[in-house]
């Protein structure tokens, strides 16, 4: 039972950030246990850190506030709603309340450490306790080092290193109930912001997605219900509802990465779905965690080759090129599925997210930035510890890469993993008519007459991408 504390008390801001959840959250828990009164508190700065908000995450944003300030009403204390420079909002917020503590959960990427830094040292200054916590990964980026005492850069062995403790802390339950404030707090509109998209409104394929707690947590227990008896196979293929889809959830903190792992231990104890198939899975958030730490200990690798071989690499500028790969309408059927996908839900299937990355850097021979920003406006998960690390990875550039010679062939990775073309029939119509035999290759059928031809021959630019890898090897 929580002890009295009279209303009277200063109160506690809780500053939202990546961490729109009640459960598992370990700033919220910390103020909630000694009854003060709380001040949930979310800060939108659209300069960002760590960059201004894509579209496609803003859409997200929205929703997910919505059914944060359902869920903190519900308990209670209802969420502040601020817009500016977080820094001066929370000295604003405290002037106004009286607040005398701040407490949020730890981000990793340097610019968002440097305003929390300072936010700290500033708030401090003036007496106010401010405590910070880890409510993000599984694993802090500080806390694991290689033998020789630095950051690993390479995945296999720090998974070795890290996944038998990974489920070590269990995630813990929501607050029962918030004390709330005795003052009036000015909370902005959300609607004034404008994170949902108008003139137009392009968002009607995002209706399937599920913004929120419940949303994340339903996701989370359909996947272990159904998907994770056979996610070893499925998750490969882009025309099955074969993986979790939590990426979104994860990225804005609606579910935590300890209450996916003790979830999917428990599926594996107690459902039907096997330990090995769990195991895979349970390694996928590993890479995340992976790509978390990379981003800490190279922060520069959010816009530089996190291998300087590539600084000379001589990427070709294609408007023509660039613009038929973000509008899907290359003439390869997986990749113009692909881009199409994520243009209208706002997702991309991960194997297909190799795929059309590999041919932007490697069939284009266009700089991975530029799809890696691409992306970053486009994806409802758009991470920038995920995003860069996963486009240096297929550029070669990064760490624990592909090997840059490993060309994906859009046509034969078409037929191995989507080899009926389902996928490729319900994103590109003008060739749904095609056999699956003909399907990855419709310049073979004078039905598919609709369709464009490739915008590039693939073996002729397979050799022009190695021939300039050559040059820098
Ligand atoms: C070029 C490229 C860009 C990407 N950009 C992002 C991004 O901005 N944000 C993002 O969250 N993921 C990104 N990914 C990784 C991956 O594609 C998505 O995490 C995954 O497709 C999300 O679907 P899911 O939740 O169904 O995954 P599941 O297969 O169900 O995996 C469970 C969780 O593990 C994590 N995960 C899975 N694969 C990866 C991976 N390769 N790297 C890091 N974490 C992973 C995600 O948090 C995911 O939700 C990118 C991959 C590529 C190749």
């Amino acid at each position: 039972m929580s002890p009295i504390v009279p209303q009277t008390a200063a109160p506690v801001v809780v500053w939202f950030r990546r961490d729109l959840r009640l459960a598992d959250n370990p700033a919220l828990a910390a103020a909630a246990r000694d009854g003060r009164p709380i001040i949930p508190l979310f800060i939108h700065d659209p300069a960002g850190p760590p960059r201004p908000i894509g579209a496609a995450s803003a859409w997200w944003l929205d929703k997910s506030l919505k059914a944060l300030m359902a869920d903190l009403a519900a308990l209670g204390s209802p969420l502040i709603l601020r817009r500016g420079n977080a820094g001066a909002k929370l000295r604003e917020l405290i002037t106004e309340t009286g607040a005398s503590a701040v407490f949020w959960n730890r981000l990793y990427d340097s610019a968002s450490m440097t305003r929390d830094a300072a936010v700290s040292r500033d708030l401090s200054a003036v007496g106010i306790d401010c405590q910070s916590f880890n409510g993000t990964l599984l694993n802090e980026p500080l806390a694991v080092k290689t033998g020789a005492g630095g950051p690993y850069r390479v995945f296999s062995p720090y998974w070795r290193a890290v996944r038998m403790s990974a489920g070590d802390t269990p995630p813990s339950p929501a607050p029962a109930r918030l004390a709330r404030p005795p003052v009036q707090i000015h909370c902005d509109r959300l609607a004034d912001w404008n994170l949902h998209p108008s003139k137009p409104d392009w968002s009607g394929g995002f209706a399937d997605w599920a913004p929120g707690e419940a949303g994340a947590r339903a996701r989370l227990d359909t996947f272990l219900d159904v998907a994770a008896n056979h996610y070893i196979d499925a998750r490969n293929e882009p025309g099955v509802d074969g993986t979790s889809r939590l990426s979104a959830h994860l990225h804005f903190g609606e579910i935590s990465p300890r209450q996916v792992w003790a979830a999917a231990d428990y599926a594996a104890l107690h459902r039907d779905a096997s330990l090995r198939q769990i195991e895979v899975f349970q390694k996928e958030l590993g890479w995340r965690e992976f790509n978390h730490h990379l981003l800490f200990h190279f922060p520069h690798m959010t816009h530089a080759n996190f291998n300087p071989k590539f600084d000379d690499f001589a990427w070709r500028r294609d408007g023509f090129g660039l613009d038929a790969w973000r509008a899907g309408r290359t003439g390869y059927p997986i990749v113009d599925a692909g881009m199409r996908q994520l243009w209208a839900t706002g997702w991309m299937h991960n194997r297909v997210r190799m795929i059309v990355a590999s041919f932007l850097i490697k069939d284009l021979m266009i700089d991975w930035r530029e799809g890696e920003t691409w992306f970053w406006d486009t994806l409802v998960d758009a991470d920038l510890a995920n995003n860069v690390a996963n486009w240096q990875w297929t550029a070669g550039s990064g760490a624990d890469a592909a090997p840059y010679f490993r060309v994906f062939n859009p046509t034969l990775q078409g037929e191995k993993f989507d080899p009926a073309g389902e996928y490729v029939r319900r994103w590109v119509p003008e060739i749904a008519h095609l056999p699956a035999t003909d399907i990855h290759q419709p310049w073979r059928c004078v039905s598919s007459s609709a369709y464009l031809a490739p915008i590039v021959d693939h073996a002729a630019a397979r050799d022009r991408a190695l021939a300039a890898y050559e040059s820098i090897k």
